[in-house]
């Protein structure tokens, strides 16, 4: 009888032992980027353009901030400053033509050599080969919609669908048979939608079909009140929006109204989607966008009412994009539910930058005005974060990088420019920053939005412009939001315009940015293109 007691109570002393003594278990990371996502299309911000109940249902159990921001609001520096927690100044992709130095720390390396597995999927966008990741298969460069190529430690290879759905296929592919279930993971799912020049699954070329959206009250702005960068951006819905390449009309009807169209290096983007279709999606995409084309030309509209048509276009196949990623969010999400992953799983929902939606008369992003430098963002964490929670605090995408390391217990390197977001998750903002530094240098490049930097406090904005101007701009937020009137020359702004310069000053010296370096990424850049 002795013996089988001790049976029984042996076994019994252990298990409470190795349960006192087993650390917290780390949680599991799903970093999910999209590209060009406007905060002004997900239901949660209030959207009046569409629908996202996934994305929304994320908000819903989790925190949404409303003041959060990109450092440089362009795609591959957006990414670069993801993975190191890092200006572009210090990353090494200051623009979209510049190739990530892959030797230096970034997130994914540390989270390895803490015990983490490490994945990305989707767009990357950094031209080198991804490092610090034990498994990843990203797009070439953009990619592509339909029948798109994907890179992978073994070669290039052509998947057949829709771009959305295979990056969620590729997701689910490494949580499902990939990856080691007895470590913690990272999975950086970085959709490639919904990227210019949206095209739409199958599913959902008719989503926004005879669904006007609502115009911005800017969509006929005349830059009255800016200075010259407003004014000469080309990114205009009436003027740089291709009808053909963007709005999917026939290219000879096109060449009559736009000269993007007269820009050969650019109509082969147009052409190379619509030769990815298969036979049978072209029969559906036919069917769809033949009548809209025989609309076009039977109505042949021009002026006002030509922008208003484009605008209304540019929706439809943009907000149908969207659609594929958010059902294709709540496919991964239920997928978390169905495999227990979903409690103990940071998820991060956010884009590599804002974009305009026909606000200035725009599309496209990389200025400092708000719609482009801010960016969704979206955290839910069961196990810390209280469901339906709203935060109005300063944050940027420096911040991504500390704070996923702070949710995996890991201490951030002292070079990592961002602030672990973890203390605002409880509401606890005492010690936050109060201001942002901000950065842009794609030019002279597509869309021609001028170099500049600039600061921005909870209530004003202070924006140079430099390299072929040498221009000041301070708009007041709460006076007015929309940012149609520059104050900097305005008597009554005296004080506030000396605090901004003075802040902006300590900004960059604080993130290490200064006049030098910027001479010097300059020249680099002038012998650069000085090569081509
Ligand atoms: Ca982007």
């Amino acid at each position: 009888m002795k013996v089988k007691i001790l049976f029984i109570f042996i076994p019994m002393a252990l298990l409470s032992m190795s349960c006192a003594e087993k650390p917290a278990q780390k949680p599991n990371i799903i970093f999910i980027m999209s590209d060009d996502h406007a905060y002004q299309a997900i239901g949660a911000y209030g959207s009046v353009r569409n629908q996202t109940p996934n994305i929304d249902r994320l908000a819903e159990q989790g925190m949404r901030y409303d003041r959060a921001f990109v450092s440089n609001s362009i795609c591959a520096p957006s990414r670069a400053v993801a993975i190191t927690g890092k200006f572009s100044h210090l990353n090494s992709v200051k623009d979209n033509r510049d190739a990530f130095d892959g030797s230096q720390q970034t997130l994914p390396k540390i989270l390895q050599a803490n015990g983490y597995q490490t994945a990305v999927m989707g767009k990357w966008h950094l031209k080198t080969e991804p490092t610090g990741f034990d498994y990843w298969k990203v797009l070439p460069g953009q990619g592509d919609y339909y029948q798109p190529k994907f890179k992978t430690p073994q070669g290039v290879v052509t998947e057949q669908g829709y771009v959305t759905d295979l990056i969620t296929d590729f997701a689910i592919d490494f949580l499902d048979s990939l990856r080691d279930t007895s470590k913690p993971f990272m999975l950086m799912y970085h959709h490639k939608a919904p990227h210019r020049e949206w095209w739409p699954s199958m599913e959902n070329l008719e989503a926004y079909k005879d669904k006007p959206v609502p115009e911005p009250p800017t969509l006929f702005d005349d830059y009255e009140g800016r200075g010259a960068a407003a004014r000469d951006a080309e990114m205009r819905i009436a003027e740089h929006m291709g009808l053909s390449s963007d709005n999917k009309i026939h290219p000879d009807i096109v060449n009559k109204h736009n000269y993007h169209e007269f820009m050969t290096w650019y109509q082969p983007v147009h052409l190379k989607q619509y030769a990815s279709l298969t036979p049978e999606e072209k029969k559906k995409w036919d069917a769809v966008y033949g009548p809209i084309n025989a609309d076009f030309d039977a109505k042949n509209p021009t002026g006002d009412t030509l922008t208003r048509w484009k605008y209304q276009r540019y929706m439809q196949d943009y907000l149908g994009v969207i659609n594929s990623i958010d059902s294709n969010v709540g496919r991964l999400m239920d997928y978390l539910e169905k495999n227990g992953l979903a409690e103990n799983t940071l998820v991060i929902y956010t884009s590599d930058q804002g974009f305009y939606l026909g606000e200035h008369g725009w599309f496209d992003k990389r200025f400092m005005y708000e719609e482009s430098f801010r960016t969704p963002l979206i955290m839910r964490w069961p196990e810390k974060i209280k469901p339906g929670q709203t935060n109005t605090d300063l944050v940027q995408n420096i911040d991504f990088a500390p704070t996923i390391l702070a949710a995996a217990g890991i201490e951030a390197p002292e070079d990592m420019q961002g602030k672990s977001m973890l203390p605002l998750f409880k509401g606890k903002n005492d010690d936050w920053r109060d201001a942002l530094y901000y950065h842009y240098y794609e030019f002279p490049s597509i869309h021609m939005v001028k170099r500049h930097f600039g600061v921005r406090t909870d209530r004003y904005k202070l924006i140079h412009f430099y390299y072929d101007i040498d221009e000041w701009e301070l708009y007041d937020l709460e006076k007015d939001p929309q940012e149609l009137k520059n104050v900097y020359n305005d008597p009554a702004y005296t004080e506030i315009k000396a605090d901004l310069h003075k802040k902006l000053q300590e900004l960059r010296a604080q993130y290490k940015d200064s006049d030098e370096l910027t001479q010097k990424m300059l020249k680099d850049d002038l012998a650069r293109m000085k090569k081509k």
